[in-house]
């Protein structure tokens, strides 16, 4: 017989796992379904900015967890180093892996129920959503909630071949090449930029814009003498730059990647993750619209997508560059950069 479940949550990653919490917390009946076990991999750079830190913190009842802190970030363009702001609340670097697997672990100490498996069908019949894996399992629920990240299957079954957004290649290097943050802008990117994060284990390299190629990754590192140790580079998506223009569901909601939430200008999606899952799980407990409760983040994430587009055109990207050198405006773009990586929508 098919097992049937309130909700069903598919993808166990932040956005999946602080949905989950919140609804164990509320008493809510829920199943989270991720395709692979934990701990497992995520690529991604792993900065906590300080808005993030706060709803991670509201989330998840002030949860300690394993941080490296970053206080200041280095902007280069063109190999050379134009300036240095401070970050005066940090930017917090987890291992995904590790940081996954403690949120996963808070749901779990609720009783909340994870289950290895691909979701592989979707289905609408008798008023229920039944899903079927990979296993041949199958389960109906009412509510689903894709949370399966940037190329999610629940997205596709509400909107048939959307945009991904960029490609985002990463590679791990196994000292800490810097204390800071880097950032490099290049004529050569389209909408981005590269990077290179320390951790707790060393560093990660990466580098992303609409048209990432591992060659000019692989360029770019020999240019910044980045030691290349010849491990393998990795890619993924981040939903930059796309359109959040699927038709909103009472009983399919999207969350995190898969719901297209991304900043477009620092391809930043755990914040969003966080709050899209919270928002999910509020519009579930207090049976109200999800659309209606995301409402400032959809905002946000829209306009956060005009303004990319223009950061990154070529005449304000050399006036930023311009401005950071000079004392005086170097200050007060410090000022801005700290206010955006804090400022959370209400
Ligand atoms: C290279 C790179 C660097 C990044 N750096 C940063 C950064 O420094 N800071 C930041 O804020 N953001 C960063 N991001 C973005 C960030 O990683 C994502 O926004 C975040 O992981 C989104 O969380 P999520 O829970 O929505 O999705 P995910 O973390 O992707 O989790 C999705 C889960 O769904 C599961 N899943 C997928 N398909 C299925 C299926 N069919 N059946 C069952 N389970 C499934 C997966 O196994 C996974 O566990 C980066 C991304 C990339 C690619």
């Amino acid at each position: 017989m098919t097992e049937h479940i309130k909700t069903i949550i598919i993808g166990g990653g932040p956005a999946g796992s602080s949905c989950g919490y919140l609804l164990r917390k509320a008493g809510e009946d829920c199943l989270i379904i991720d395709k692979s076990d934990f701990p497992r991999e995520k690529l991604c750079g792993g900065g906590l900015t300080p808005k993030t830190h706060i709803i991670f913190e509201r989330i998840f009842d002030n949860l300690k967890y394993d941080y490296y802190n970053v206080g200041e970030m280095t902007v280069y363009a063109h190999q050379k180093k134009y300036s240095t702001f401070n970050l005066n609340r940090g930017i917090r670097i987890v291992l995904r892996s590790e940081f996954d697997n403690l949120l996963i672990d808070e749901y779990k100490k609720l009783g909340g129920r994870l289950l290895i498996g691909r979701l592989t069908l979707i289905e609408e019949k008798e008023g229920k959503i039944f899903i079927t894996l990979n296993s041949g399992t199958q389960f109906s629920c009412d509510i689903l909630i894709g949370a399966d990240g940037a190329t999610s299957l629940v997205r596709r079954y509400l909107q048939p071949g959307y945009y991904k957004g960029i490609i985002c290649l990463e590679k791990k290097l196994p000292r800490r090449l810097n204390d800071n943050i880097d950032v490099m802008f290049d004529k050569r990117f389209d909408n981005g930029y590269m990077y290179i994060f320390p951790n707790k284990e060393g560093s990660v390299v990466g580098y992303g814009h609409k048209n990432s190629d591992i060659r000019e990754f692989r360029t770019l590192m020999k240019e910044y003498q980045i030691p290349d140790d010849e491990k393998k580079t990795k890619g993924a998506y981040i939903p930059m730059l796309g359109k959040i223009d699927y038709p909103f569901r009472e009983n399919i909601l999207l969350i995190g990647d898969a719901g297209g939430y991304a900043d477009s200008m620092t391809g930043e999606g755990l914040y969003y993750a966080f709050k899209t899952g919270e928002n999910a799980a509020k519009a579930i407990i207090h049976k109200r619209n999800f659309k209606e409760e995301s409402r400032s983040v959809l905002k946000e994430v829209r306009i956060i997508r005009y303004l990319s587009m223009l950061f990154y055109s070529k005449p304000f990207i050399n006036m930023f560059l311009w401005m950071s050198t000079k004392p005086s405006l170097q200050r007060r773009i410090n000022s801005v950069v700290n206010r955006y990586l804090a400022w959370e929508a209400k």
